[in-house]
């Protein structure tokens, strides 16, 4: 994280599409002092409890703190006969429409194998099924799967010495169904099919790459029937946009568990890169799957070093003032080496607010998210203690603390270069400018727009933030359409433009 490069001069002069201002990126000087970095936390997706209360003016209802799922209306009912083939199984809220997902993976692969791969699409041999305690008959064994339900304890997965899928309906898929929404056990149903697809049997890819490779294109195979259920629907049914919501949020907590180590649950790719890869399928269809094998996508968490991947939970800020004031002065370097109005621009300043309804002091409150307000005529954005509080335990993580703090600023960057965007475009480049200066703060990035040094300490992100990152935006994005943020899809489609993408990702025609 030390040593990076010190660039000079002007850079380049870009026009700002959609908005009214000519902006230049100029390179701040910078000295070449020894490094002072501030690690931005850690956590681990896997971590996560979100059994905590969450933000409840956030979008949140009563029986789900994360998402407000009240746009879903998944059938749902009891058990029916013919599957999963074992009458003692619980009944599951969730039974009913898993079966008919399931017939429904079936048929989406029946028509679209052959098209993407030619050939016929071989039905999966060894069926489906669910592992809860007690159960009367044997489950299938095979991969080191012995057929004991502690093994499949809060997963599933699927075994290609006899192709089939095995999933805790117990433990995994209740609290699952219950916490995001019953299109979650969809699609991980869907994501389990799509390993399927690569086995001896279909594909016949499963060794022949690296397990993040395979991991993201179940994904993109997950995500394109996902889309598919959206645009035909499934028994009539559409998935809403929170049901969208709901199954990546619980497709990014899990990996694959049991069965042979091409499934190593530690390489199934972080957030960010999932989330990537189940919307290159989800708009793209099949073919941008298919598309991996001859051009392997490349995680972002490579980027990281083993040292920082393996970190157990180094750096997350405690909540308090030494935090905010690391965010606020990283965003106030960013952007003041970034905007150019003809004349120098100083960033607004931060303000924590006791309350949960934060207000200007004088002029208008622009409200930018749930607890914070940009305060044009002060040069200030609010953001609330107790909402910044919740998200950093909700989340969990700092980072969703910076994203809130983030689109304040971005929101101040566009009022400063004349953005003429409103509702939820407006709220989309917030999301992307977020991105542009989470991408700043990568430790891999070499060109930062700011480099790292005495004067000006950079803060830098860890593997985990970026996936506070993705949860927090989508626990943002608006399902209703009445407070124009943007759909969760969209807000992380445009957060992760920006870092990917940087300046071009946010501002290209
Ligand atoms: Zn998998």
């Amino acid at each position: 994280m030390n040593g990076q490069r010190c660039p000079s001069g002007p850079r380049r002069v870009a026009r700002l599409i959609g908005v009214t201002a000519i902006a230049a990126l100029l390179w701040t000087s910078c000295s070449d002092s020894g490094a002072l970095v501030v690690e931005v936390g850690s956590r681990n997706l896997d971590e996560v409890d979100s059994a905590n209360g969450g933000p409840d003016d956030a979008g949140a209802d009563a029986d789900n703190e994360l998402i407000d799922d009240s746009d879903s209306r998944i059938p749902v009912g009891d058990f029916d006969d013919g599957f999963p083939l074992d009458s003692s199984k619980p009944g599951r809220s969730y039974d009913r429409f898993l079966i008919d997902a399931i017939d429904d993976i079936e048929r989406f692969w029946a028509d679209n194998y052959s098209k993407a791969y030619g050939g016929e699409y071989v039905e999966l041999r060894g069926g489906v099924h669910p592992a809860y305690p007690g159960r009367d008959s044997d489950l299938p064994t095979g991969c080191q799967f012995v057929g004991n339900y502690e093994d499949v304890r809060d997963n599933a997965f699927y075994c290609d010495e006899g192709d089939f899928i095995v999933y805790d309906d117990d433990g995994l898929f209740p609290q699952f169904a219950d916490e995001f929404g019953a299109a979650t056990v969809a699609v991980i149903m869907a994501h389990e099919w799509g390993h399927a697809i690569q086995s001896s049997t279909r594909r016949d890819i499963l060794y022949s790459f690296v397990t993040t490779t395979l991991e993201l294109q179940a994904d993109c195979f997950a995500g394109a029937w996902a889309g598919h259920v959206q645009e035909n629907g499934l028994n009539g049914y559409r998935f809403s946009q929170s049901d969208i919501t709901g199954a990546l949020l619980g497709l990014i907590q899990i990996g694959d568990a049991p069965g042979s180590t091409a499934y190593d649950p530690s390489a199934h790719g972080s957030a960010f890169d999932r989330v990537s890869a189940f919307q290159d399928g989800f708009t793209g269809g099949v073919v941008s799957c298919v598309d991996y094998e001859s051009n392997e996508p490349v995680p972002l968490q490579f980027g990281f070093t083993v040292e920082e991947l393996s970190r157990p939970n180094p750096g997350d800020f405690p909540f308090g003032d030494e935090m905010f004031t690391a965010m606020r002065d990283d965003l106030v370097v960013f952007w003041e080496a970034l905007v150019d109005i003809g004349e120098p621009w100083n960033a607004p300043d931060l303000l924590l607010a006791d309350s949960r309804d934060v207000e200007c002091a004088t002029g208008p409150t622009i409200s930018v998210a749930v607890g914070v307000a940009w305060c044009t005529a002060d040069n200030i954005v609010v953001v609330s203690s107790p909402i910044t509080k919740q998200y950093y335990d909700l989340i969990p993580g700092d980072f969703a603390v910076a994203y809130l703090i983030g689109i304040g600023y971005a929101e101040a960057v566009q009022t400063a270069i004349g953005s003429n965007l409103d509702a939820s475009d407006r709220a989309l480049l917030n999301d992307c400018l977020v991105g542009m200066w989470s991408g700043d703060i990568l430790p891999f990035n070499t060109d930062p727009v700011v480099p790292d040094s005495e004067t000006t300490p950079r803060i830098v992100l860890s593997p985990g933030d970026l996936d506070e990152a993705i949860r927090t935006a989508l626990t943002l994005g608006d399902n209703d359409g009445e407070r124009s943020m943007g759909t969760p899809f969209d807000k992380v489609d445009a957060f992760r433009q920006g870092v990917l993408f940087g300046f071009d990702g946010c501002f290209a025609a």
